[in-house]
This record gives C-alpha cells, structure tokens and sequence, in this order.
C-alpha cells in the first residue's frame, strides 16, 4: 500500500443538529449532520413517525366520508 493513495482514515467527531455530538471513522475530522442515531425518529420510534401515521389515518377517513 503506498502512501498518498489512500485518505487519513481516523477518528472524526460528528455534531448534530440536536447538539447530540459522537464520535465516528471518517476521512474527516470533523462532520455535522441534520439527525442523529439519538433523535432520528426511525431510531426513537416517536415524533415525526408518528406524526405521519396520524395524517395517513386522517386522509383515510376522509377518503371515506366521501
Ligand atoms: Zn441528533
């Protein structure tokens, strides 16, 4: 393996919009993201899942009023 060629890879810290901070392996050594393992709901299984599964059943009850 020459060197050059290949990026640093080491330790890089990470700072979400949630202020939730982790460090990760990245050529970088510092990143930012919108959503974290800590607030993405996916994760969480709350918040804007929910939110959308609450629209989905309103739509459908309209669609059936009709
Ligand atoms: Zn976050």
């Amino acid at each position: 393996m020459k060197e050059g060629i290949h990026p640093k890879y080491g330790k890089a810290v990470v700072k979400c919009a949630c202020g939730e901070t982790f460090e990760t392996g990245s050529t970088k050594q510092n990143l930012s993201v919108d959503i974290c393992s800590k607030c993405h709901p996916f994760f969480t299984g709350r918040q804007k899942l929910v939110d959308t599964g609450g629209r989905v059943d309103k739509f459908k009850k309209r669609m059936e009023q009709k």
